[in-house]
């Protein structure tokens, strides 16, 4: 595979123009021709140039291979990288704008039970260039521009632990909100992890105003290890003192990922001992009725046990939402379709 030209911020494409004795616009061109989402031989740059980049880079570094539309709306995105590995995203319409689900690695292997993602392990890590392409590609895709956007809001709830690709994350959300790029604030913008506990403490002291969600799922450490591996090597205590520091470090509140799972976290019982943990701290809690995974032995809770759920924690004077389950009807949940595509074409990925 060769680099990826979109791993650039404005000022190292600047340093490479000026390496190779272009007149310094060139730069300005190259890289709003890339944040408009064009391919690198789409660019108005003269042909030398162009011919030259790539020699080096890839011209399409995230291609969308295909796009499913759901009826609600929800557009389900696959896509392909340069070296065949394929990942998804989605993109949910809402009142306030369209937000769009990015993967930060192809596979993943946190290992949850309840996850397609992790199905077969984690093959690599996406680059900062690559993620932010599927961000690019979309908005291209769906009429955007950098002024006028397609995708207003971004989460990191794709395939991948974002905290498992620490560096290449951290690159790829300067670069989102870079001066001169596509620019989406650092506020409409959710990091999802599954609760790795130096990660998120490093990740405090950043200085990027994102939304931190972890994925709480459970409210006992012996209940968490059943579906989240994770759970063996950080106690929720750990987290719990992880998210304190985030707030004390940035003043944001933090959120709290709960997918309702029948007869493992989703009693009433579950739903009190859930808001004694959080009393008192500055957080939200997003409630999610699990999408079942076809490979997975987990079923979702019904509808009105989800309802009294989220009607304890709300008596209990927790912030919360019952959130609606988007694109069901299209594999939406993370790595479903990869997992079906791979299995339709015969494909194996395992870590190897
Ligand atoms: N690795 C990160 C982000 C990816 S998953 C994390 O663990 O947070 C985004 C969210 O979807 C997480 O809260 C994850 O636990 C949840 N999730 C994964 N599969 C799910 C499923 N089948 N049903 C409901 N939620 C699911």
């Amino acid at each position: 595979m060769k680099r990826i030209l979109q791993d650039l911020s404005l000022g190292e494409i600047s340093a490479l123009v000026a390496a190779r004795g272009e007149k310094a616009f060139r730069a300005r061109q190259i890289y709003e021709g890339l944040m408009q989402g064009k391919a690198i031989s789409a660019l108005p740059i003269p042909a030398p140039l162009r011919a030259s980049l790539l020699e080096n880079y890839e011209d399409e570094p995230v291609k969308i291979r295909d796009v499913f539309v759901s009826g609600d709306g929800t557009k389900k995105f696959l896509f392909e990288l340069a070296d065949g590995n394929l990942i998804e995203g989605v993109l949910m319409q809402y009142k306030y704008g369209n937000t769009q689900c990015v993967s930060t690695q192809v596979g993943c292997r946190m290992g949850c039970r309840f996850c397609a993602s992790t199905l077969h392990g984690r093959l690599r890590d996406l680059t900062a260039g690559e993620i932010l392409s599927q961000i690019l590609a979309v908005n291209r895709a769906s009429g955007g521009n950098l002024k006028e956007r397609a995708v207003t809001n971004v989460v990191l709830m794709g395939s991948g632990e974002p905290f498992d690709n620490y560096e290449n994350v951290v690159k790829f959300l300067k670069l989102l909100t870079a001066e001169g790029g596509i620019r989406i604030s650092a506020r409409n913008v959710s990091l999802s992890t599954c609760g790795l506990v130096p990660e998120m403490r490093r990740f405090s002291e950043e200085g990027i105003p994102v939304n931190l969600t972890v994925s709480l799922h459970a409210v006992t450490d012996e209940e968490r290890r059943r579906i989240m591996p994770i759970a063996n090597r950080y106690p929720i205590a750990a987290i719990l003192e992880a998210c304190a520091y985030y707030f004390e470090k940035t003043g944001r509140r933090y959120i709290f990922e709960y997918s309702l799972i029948e007869g493992e976290n989703a009693d009433e019982a579950h739903a009190r001992v859930l808001a004694a943990l959080l009393r008192g701290r500055p957080c939200h809690v997003n409630l999610i009725r699990l999408n079942a995974v076809k490979e997975r032995d987990l079923r979702a809770t019904g509808e009105n046990e989800a309802k009294r759920f989220l009607k304890i924690l709300e008596e209990e004077g927790i912030s919360a939402t019952l959130r609606r389950s988007m694109g069901s009807d299209i594999g939406g949940a993370c790595g479903q379709l990869r997992a079906s595509y791979l299995k339709a074409n015969g494909g194996t990925d395992d870590e190897n």
